[in-house]
């Protein structure tokens, strides 16, 4: 087990935390670029807050407002020539992780003159823009990570463009812009999280201390399940403040896991799911990882029952029944798509990653099982 922590990002959480800390925007810069997906920034109050805090402080700003879920490279190219045009010198990014993953690219190529081919080389010079981050998602924990994600057509999956120059320099963490997050997307982030934590768990790069915040983050997810499943019932959403609060804070944990540990072989089958059937980023993972931690049990059973223990269960299966229930009715998937997901997952570099390094039939018999009802 490796000993190491790192997590540069300042984070500042509760209730109208922007505006109570306008100060530290000042400190990032002389004039704004807020990045942000079309719709929901404008309507839960997180822009509007923003926008306050920068006029308080006498910041000017302009607003960029076209990041699609799943980013696309071309996005965050023209996100970098609008910020680079009118001499942007810091970004806020607000959402979900599109917005945050949309944010840190657009950080990056505004002072860096980097082309397509090597975006996702990790070979970049020494220089971003400063980056305060709003998640209004409560599962990627990408205000807290290093790594912004974007759909890559080359390579026909998400890939991920990993640095330390990634990490946000401040993030703010207000669970009141989550209040009105429909009850799918509620339950899909969160299981992002929980995968956060459990791959955290599962990496070869655990330590002592991204272990603690995984065992804390599914303690927290398990709190909140009663609700989640009494939500899906009633098809309204039942959370109150005091549990978005829960689930942000564990989507946080999970991202400062997730900085440490990378994720393992989950997100490297997820990817396709999303790619190519446009699955939630969260639901992927959700319908694959209880299979993946089936697989770790009949190798390292210590491990498993370790991870289990903090949601009291004994075995890899009931954890896997209670996903299930989560997510409800699954896709169908052909086996000719299971071929091809399975070799582009075996290319990844989570796999290696992963404390049991699935093989190419161990991938092969996890999609299928996982979509086995
Ligand atoms: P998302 O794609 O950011 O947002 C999903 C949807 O939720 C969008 O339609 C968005 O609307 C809406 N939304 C966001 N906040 C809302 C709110 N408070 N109320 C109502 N609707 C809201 O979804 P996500 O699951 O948070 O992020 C997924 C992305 O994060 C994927 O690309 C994944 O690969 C990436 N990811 C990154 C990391 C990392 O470490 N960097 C980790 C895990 C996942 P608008 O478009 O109008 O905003
Ligand atoms: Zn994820």
């Amino acid at each position: 087990m490796t000993n190491k922590y790192y997590m540069p990002t300042r984070v500042i959480m509760g209730k109208d935390c922007i505006t109570e800390n306008s100060e530290l925007l000042r400190a990032l810069g002389k004039k704004a670029l807020i990045v942000t997906g079309a719709q929901s920034a404008k309507r839960n109050g997180s822009e509007r807050d923003v926008k306050t805090a920068l006029e308080s402080v006498g910041i000017p700003y302009l607003v960029f407002d076209k990041v699609m879920s799943n980013p696309t490279i071309s996005c965050v190219y023209e996100g970098a020539s609008l910020a680079k045009e009118n001499g942007v010198d810091f970004i806020i990014a607000i959402g979900g992780g599109s917005p945050m993953d949309a944010g840190k690219a657009i950080a990056l190529l505004a002072v860096q003159a980097i082309e397509e081919e090597s975006l996702f080389s990790g070979h970049y010079e020494n220089k971003v823009l400063p980056m305060a981050f709003v998640p209004t998602t409560a599962g990627t924990g990408s205000e807290v990570t290093q790594y912004s994600i974007l759909t890559n057509d080359k390579a026909q999956t998400k890939t991920s463009i990993a640095s330390d120059l990634l990490f946000p320099t401040v993030t703010f963490l207000d669970a009141k812009y989550t209040e009105h997050l429909g009850v799918i997307t509620t339950i899909n982030t969160a299981i992002d999280a929980l995968s956060h934590a459990v791959e955290g768990m599962l990496s070869v790069r655990a330590s002592m201390v991204s272990n603690a915040l995984a065992v804390s983050c599914i303690q927290m997810f398990m709190n909140c399940v009663p609700d989640m499943l009494q939500a899906l019932q009633s098809g309204s959403e039942v959370f109150d403040l005091q549990q978005r609060e829960q689930l942000l804070q564990a989507s946080l944990m999970a991202g400062m896991v997730i900085a440490q540990t990378g994720t393992t072989a989950v997100h490297a089958m997820g990817y396709s799911l999303t790619y190519f059937k446009n699955i939630d980023h969260g639901r992927a993972n959700g319908l694959l990882l209880g299979e993946y931690l089936k697989l770790v049990e009949r190798v390292q059973p210590d491990l498993t029952a370790r991870i289990l223990a903090a949601m009291n269960f004994s075995r890899a299966e009931q954890f896997q029944k209670l996903v299930n229930k989560l997510l409800g009715a699954k896709e169908k998937i052909s086996s000719a798509e299971i071929e091809q997901y399975c070799k582009l997952a075996s290319q990844t570099k989570n796999i290696g990653n992963s404390v049991v390094k699935p093989t190419e039939e161990d991938l092969r018999t996890m999609f299928t099982q996982s979509f086995a009802n």
